[in-house]
């Protein structure tokens, strides 16, 4: 078995303790060798405030792991690449396409891995539905992406300021599973944004799309959590339910589980393969989509929301 990679944590926040920091632990390709975090730290690993500090105490490690919010996300994403080392970021990859076009840039220029992570593509039935599809004709889609702000991302007020993406955060894991197991390259044709007056982002948004697609996400269900994409096709329907996690035809459970908890071991060992194999992978359809429904969307005002 090759050596561990030496990986370092940055952003310390709800899903670098939730999810990074088992999946590397659970892991025999990696070893946490150092965190960045103002307030956040992991027990018994090096911990430090500036990135910069890091980088230059810790030679050995070969990939910065960027769990920031995407706004502070490029500049922390700019200086491990230029300091010689690969790159794993958080979805959305950034806070702009261009920062994102930028990384790539600096990322092959310096023959180092950058890896857009999509963690809901990970998720167990979402292979399973691409294959499924890969053979079909799409004739129209529904996607129901429904849960509490308020449960989920409590006290995670940059979600409604600039560049958060607000119910597009969770909004934009749907639209990566679909941008995957589509066989045609998904065209946005309109959006319905909802604007609280207290936020700089939509707390809900209709979506539509070619060829029949539609999306609903909103961040106020105080009732049933839903994450469901179901695709209607010349040879019958399927539906991905929990967030991409269990795949139904004809009314039954095929594949996969209620569980997202596969999600980060299979990110980590992506890259892990990426670094080895010296390849990259940038993807940002899902993130397009995003932008071109905040650039298309029609906005309508809605009351204060606190949380
Ligand atoms: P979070 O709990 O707010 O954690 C982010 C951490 O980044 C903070 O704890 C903070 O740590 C640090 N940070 C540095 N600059 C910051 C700034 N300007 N504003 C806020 N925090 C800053 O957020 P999260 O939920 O972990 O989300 C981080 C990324 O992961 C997002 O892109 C999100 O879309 C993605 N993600 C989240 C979830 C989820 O369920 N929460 C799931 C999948 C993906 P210090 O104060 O210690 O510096």
């Amino acid at each position: 078995m090759p050596k561990p990679l030496k990986v370092a944590l940055v952003g310390i926040g709800k899903i670098a303790v939730d999810q990074h920091v088992p999946a590397i632990a659970a892991s025999g390709d990696w070893h946490l060798a150092a965190t960045v975090s103002r307030k956040g730290t992991v027990d018994g690993v090096p911990a430090y405030t500036d990135i910069a500090a890091m980088l230059a105490a810790h030679p050995e490690v070969s990939v910065v792991s960027l769990c920031l919010p995407p706004v502070p996300r490029f500049e922390a994403a700019a200086a491990a690449l230029r300091a010689g080392r690969h790159v794993m970021l958080e979805k959305p990859p950034g806070a702009t396409l261009a920062e994102v076009h930028a990384l790539d840039a600096i990322a092959r220029q310096a023959g180092l891995t950058l890896y857009t992570t999509w963690h809901s593509r990970m998720a167990k039935a979402v292979a399973a539905a691409k294959l499924w599809l890969s053979d079909k004709q799409v004739t129209g889609g529904r996607v129901t992406w429904r849960e509490d702000v308020r449960r989920w991302h409590p006290g995670q007020h940059w979600v409604a300021e600039p560049g958060g993406m607000g119910v597009m955060d969770p909004g934009i894991n749907a639209l990566s599973i679909l941008t995957d197991i589509l066989p045609e390259p998904l065209r946005l044709t309109g959006a319905d944004l909802d604007f609280p007056a207290n936020w700089q982002t939509p707390i809900a948004a209709r979506l539509t799309f070619a060829g029949g697609i539609a999306a609903d996400f909103d961040w106020r269900q105080d009732g049933p959590q839903t994450w469901d994409i179901e695709i209607a096709t010349n040879a019958g329907g399927m539906a991905l339910r929990h967030g991409g996690n269990e795949l139904w035809l004809g009314g039954s459970a095929q594949a996969g589980d209620a569980s997202i908890m596969g999600e980060y071991p299979a990110l980590y060992a992506r890259m892990a393969e990426l670094v080895r194999q010296g390849g990259s992978e940038v993807d940002l359809s899902p993130m397009v989509l995003v932008a071109d429904a905040l650039t298309l969307g029609r906005r309508s005002p809605v009351p204060p929301f606190e949380f």
